[in-house]
């Protein structure tokens, strides 16, 4: 059996394992979900771009 660490999403800071983890940086799925669903005119997408620039940042750095 394998012990995995609990990973925090970037996006809700849930404690999740249910997730994808993009360059260090771990996504749960709901979130997931969200952001393939939201759409640029949704109210959310400001709020997730901005959660997200951290990551782009990183990738960028
Ligand atoms: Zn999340």
């Amino acid at each position: 059996m394998e012990s995995q660490e609990t990973a925090h999403c970037i996006v809700c800071g849930e404690a999740t394992d249910d997730g994808i983890t993009v360059v260090n940086q771990f996504i749960c799925t709901s979130c997931e979900q969200e952001m393939v669903k939201t759409d640029v005119q949704d109210k959310k997408y400001p709020f997730f771009i901005h959660r997200l620039k951290r990551l782009w940042m990183h990738i960028n750095a």
